[in-house]
């Protein structure tokens, strides 16, 4: 079934009727911080081709060039806040309504927006941080950042590892404890509401089919068609932060 803003009280229903509910985002739910999407126009892939993991570890002047795109995107969205979408949900499961939020964004605004770091299962890593892919060490932005600038070589760690965006990209290995995190949390839902996302990157976008498989409903808010809206018990084609407000006014949260 598909509609717009109209059919929020069918969907405050469905969340009024849940016992224990999972969100699931995509970078949809950040756009209105001024973080771009991959797939809307004007998104990123419409300014630049991805850079795969394979080509990363391969290519010191592939490291270099993710590095400057990297610190040129920071540069442009690294101020990002959260915004209505996110505090809306942060509600949800400081209400109890909501067990995690299950992100594919990388931006940190989930947590930064009050939801607690431990009902945050990210899939695709985050970019507010550095690792060392040998010796999985942390390394700090800013730090990279000022080497970078001073020699233009990309970071490399103290036991000599390539250091990368604690990011998941294309042809990188999934995270295997946020996977199996997220499959438990699927599993003990009876709503999944997938917010944001075009639902065209897996393994992410099987967690609603893994819902649904399972017995929950599905509800999906998303400004453009989904491959799995025929799949869903209702979807909003409609704007997140006006929707996420609305649906939790209904449902009193
Ligand atoms: P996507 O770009 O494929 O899809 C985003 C969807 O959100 C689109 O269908 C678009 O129509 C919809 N949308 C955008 N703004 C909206 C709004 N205000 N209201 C309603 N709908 C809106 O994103 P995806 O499905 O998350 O997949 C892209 C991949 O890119 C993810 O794996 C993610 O890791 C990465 N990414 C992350 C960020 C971030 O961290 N904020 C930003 C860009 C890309």
């Amino acid at each position: 079934m598909t509609g717009d803003i109209s059919i929020i009280d069918p969907a405050g229903a469905l969340l009024e009727r849940s016992r224990q509910a999972v969100v699931f985002t995509g970078a949809g739910v950040s756009t209105e911080s001024g973080i771009p999407d991959f797939r809307s126009p004007g998104g990123l892939w419409s300014r630049l081709q991805p850079i795969e993991f394979q080509d990363f570890m391969a290519s010191e002047q592939a490291r270099r060039e993710a590095w400057r795109r990297k610190f040129e995107l920071d540069a442009e969205i690294g101020a990002a806040q959260p915004n209505a979408g996110h505090r809306a949900i942060a509600r949800l499961v400081a209400a109890g309504k909501v067990s995690h939020v299950i992100t594919q964004n990388i931006d940190g605004l989930h947590q930064a927006s009050g939801v607690p770091a431990e009902r945050v299962i990210e899939l695709h890593g985050n970019g507010t941080y550095a690792v060392c892919l040998s010796c999985r060490a942390r390394h700090e932005l800013a730090d990279i950042k000022t080497g970078f600038e001073t020699d233009g070589a990309p970071p490399v760690c103290h036991c000599g590892g390539i250091v990368k965006s604690a990011t998941i990209s294309f042809g990188q290995p999934m995270p295997v404890f946020a996977m199996r995190a997220a499959e438990a949390a699927t599993l003990a839902c009876d709503l999944f509401l997938a917010i944001g996302s075009s639902l065209q990157v897996y393994p992410a976008a099987g967690f609603p089919v893994l819902a649904k498989d399972n017995g929950a409903r599905l509800l999906i808010i998303n400004r453009e068609p989904t491959p799995l809206d025929e799949l869903a018990d209702l979807v909003l084609h409609a704007e997140i932060g006006p929707s996420l407000i609305a649906l939790t006014a209904d449902a009193g949260h």
